[in-house]
């Protein structure tokens, strides 16, 4: 191990774990990650991978033990570790929330004034009960946080919420939001040049994944008289490329576009005289 080399700490099993990976290999970065091993050396990047559980994280990022790490938001903010977020990865999108029993007829977060309250997220919802002027116990557990109302330990919880499935099967109701999270990577404050070099690099690359995820690559034919309509809904990285077909009169039409945009504009893009359409997905964009 040393300053010129990226060391890189992700969850070792759970929600995060597939995601990670899978994020780390589409940045182009290889490594042997066989089953059980709780560190690996990339093989054509200068990094390693330590696998940790995801409490650990921060910790070790903010020690600078690891320079990098991919944790859900929740858990970083929670550990108040002083280390730099320095990129959301839009996957592991969940939200904190307070639940009470269904049959509580809740009316506003005043309600909650002078009850106890379980979760694993005592400095979280503690920020959240004191900006809303609220005083209430925080009972903090480790674990299986949605029995507590039900077996009497708690009268609400505040706990991670994706669907909702696990508070309903519960008794309980959502009744309060009090942080959005999703995957975000950490930085270490004690970074080299190099490392920060290197940090920049995989920043690039997970931004280049990121927009191609969101883009789509188009390909049509069409009247070449329609080609001037149809590029109103095609603008391109520059401008549209234009081919011509082997049939006079016709042309192959080739550009990106946003997904979303995609969805909006199809019919008008048919209307307008194209066929053939083919939407091909990207692996990277640079911009
Ligand atoms: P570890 O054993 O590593 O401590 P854990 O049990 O604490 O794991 P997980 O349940 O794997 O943690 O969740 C990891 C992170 O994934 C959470 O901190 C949160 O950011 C996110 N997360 C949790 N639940 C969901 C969910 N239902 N949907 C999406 N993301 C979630
Ligand atoms: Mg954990």
């Amino acid at each position: 191990m040393n300053n010129n080399t990226l060391r890189i700490a992700i969850q070792k099993s759970g929600r995060l774990s597939e995601d990670s990976l899978k994020l780390i290999k589409e940045c182009g970065i290889r490594f042997d990650n066989g089953a059980g091993k709780l560190k690996t050396d990339a093989t054509n990047f200068p990094a390693e991978i330590l696998f940790l559980r995801d409490d650990d994280i921060p910790g070790y990022v903010e020690d600078g033990v690891a320079h990098l790490g991919i944790v859900g938001e929740n858990v970083s903010e929670e550990s108040s570790r002083n280390v730099d977020t320095v990129h959301k990865l839009g996957f592991s999108k969940c939200r904190l929330s307070i639940g009470v029993l269904r049959e509580h007829d809740y009316t506003g977060v005043q309600d909650l004034e002078g009850k106890s309250i379980a979760t694993t997220y005592p400095r979280l919802l503690g920020q959240y009960l004191k900006a809303n002027n609220v005083s209430a116990q925080i009972h903090e557990i480790s674990g299986s946080v949605e029995i507590a109302p039900s077996i009497g330990l708690a009268d609400a919880v505040c706990d991670i919420v994706s669907s909702g499935s696990t508070l309903l099967s519960n008794g309980l109701k959502e009744v309060e939001t009090i942080f959005r999270s999703e995957a975000v990577m950490i930085a270490s404050k004690q970074l080299s040049e190099v490392q920060q070099n290197l940090l920049d690099q995989l920043l690039f690359r997970i931004k280049s994944v990121q927009v191609a995820k969101n883009n789509k690559y188009i390909l049509l034919n069409c009247p070449t008289e329609a080609v001037e309509n149809i590029i109103k809904y095609l603008p391109g990285m520059r401008s549209p490329t234009v081919l011509p077909l082997a049939t006079e009169g016709w042309c192959s039409l080739h550009s990106v576009i946003n997904e979303n945009e995609f969805w909006e504009n199809i019919e008008k893009i048919r209307q307008a005289g194209a066929e053939g359409i083919l939407v091909i997905p990207i692996e990277k964009m640079i911009l």
